[in-house]
């Protein structure tokens, strides 16, 4: 049917990404040392750390890897304990694993965030703590930056899906020590591949520019004290995961469409949740208080539906023309913990586990009108329809 929206094609690259990945084609200046200034590369960390509000920014190959400088950066010991969310993307414990630390999963509840109680019982085994703000869900970051603050443990966010994002006014990615951000083409900006670190901390960009491939005095293209440099001379690795100038060009002028895509998928977002939660059988977890979101898809819960139900569910509204995902259901999915046996012992979570085996994930991206978001809710709807029966009322 030619009337079931597309939820996978991209947005096209803006038009002034054009002219500059001629420019970097015909003179061929792909790497971001060779220029003596302005690169794209450097204009980009200079304009996303004027955008959020943050001293430096450090653009590397992917949100991984800026993960990875992260724990890098702050200087843990080999074999450090480092919390993470037990919902989040196998990407994240796989960083802290290659930061030679060993992640610590910490209980998710129902609405998708991390569990304080698990969070706080936990919290005095580790060293760092990552927060991923999965598909963008912000957990309490007053209570995590109280707890963390009081132990005296740094917090990394993982805001690959958070650009745009804030809590009680202030950008998701400025509250913890260190903010990530990732360019995969499934986030909020598309350059296939890259991310970027920002921090207010001269001496860890430091030692996150120098691993990131700022080798011999290739520093000196950053603007960061200079002192914070000397310090850490070939002190340090050279693990080359530095991003390409091609990229930077393509991720600069998308940067103006930021509060456009933000603005967009909240709208699309809150329809689709309004309409879903009209149903008894679904229910989509509320914002918390604080939080403003940016989101490109929507994840809800099946509520009292049994396995064989759930199963049914997802085959009628694919053949309705709508993927829906069960994190826990479907065959090797890298958000469900259960999949990461790259960790070798893995914890069970059980409060986690059960919010994986009926949360259910949807692709909404900005670029969608609100007719075609009608549409998707409309299925989804009709596929709860094929499968369930109405809830009877009691007393009759
Ligand atoms: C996409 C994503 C990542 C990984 O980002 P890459 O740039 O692909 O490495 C990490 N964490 C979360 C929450 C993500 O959504």
């Amino acid at each position: 049917m030619s009337d079931i929206p597309n939820v996978y094609d991209a947005e096209p690259i803006p038009q002034a990404a054009m002219a500059e990945v001629t420019r970097l084609l015909t003179t061929g200046d792909l790497f971001r040392y060779t220029a003596a200034a302005d690169a794209p590369v450097s204009l980009l960390e200079a304009e996303f750390a004027a955008m959020m509000g943050t001293k430096y920014a450090l653009a590397v190959s992917s949100c991984s890897a800026a993960l990875f400088l992260s724990l890098k950066a702050l200087g843990l010991p080999r074999d450090a304990r480092v919390l993470i969310p037990g919902f989040t993307f196998g990407a994240v414990p796989s960083s802290v694993v290659h930061a030679d630390c060993v992640p610590v999963l910490c209980e998710c509840g129902d609405d998708y965030r991390i569990d304080l109680d698990d969070f706080t019982a936990k919290l005095p085994e580790v060293s760092a703590v990552i927060v991923s703000h999965m598909r963008g869900h912000t957990s309490d970051m007053d209570a995590i930056m109280a707890l963390c603050e009081a132990a005296q443990v740094p917090v990394i966010e993982d805001a690959a899906h958070s650009l745009g994002t804030t809590w009680a006014g202030r950008k998701i990615g400025t509250i913890g020590r260190v903010g990530c951000f990732s360019f995969q083409s499934y986030k909020l900006v598309n350059a296939g591949e890259g991310g970027i670190l920002i921090t207010d901390d001269a001496d860890l960009v430091a030692r996150a520019i120098i691993m990131s491939g700022a080798y011999e005095h290739n520093w000196k293209k950053h603007p960061v004290l200079q002192d914070a440099f000397a310090r850490w001379q070939n002190r340090l690795p050279l693990y080359n995961l530095r991003l390409s100038n091609l990229s930077a060009a393509i991720i600069r002028p998308q940067l103006a469409e930021l509060p456009r895509r933000v603005r967009d998928g909240r709208r699309n977002h809150d329809l689709v949740a309004a309409r879903l939660n009209a149903s008894p059988w679904i229910t989509v977890p509320e914002k918390l208080g604080p939080e403003e979101r940016a989101p490109d898809s929507i994840q809800f819960n099946l509520n009292a539906m049994i396995e064989a139900e759930t199963h049914a569910f997802e085959a009628a509204a694919a053949a309705r023309g709508v993927k829906v995902q069960v994190f826990g259901l479907s065959t090797d999915n890298a958000r469900a913990y259960w999949n990461w046996r790259f960790l070798g012992d893995i914890p069970d979570l059980p409060r986690t586990r059960a919010m994986l085996m009926r949360a259910c994930d949807v692709r909404l991206p900005a670029r969608l009108t609100e007719a075609e978001c009608d549409v998707i809710a409309d299925i989804l709807l009709a596929a709860i329809a094929d499968v369930m029966e109405p809830p009877r009322a009691y007393g009759t």
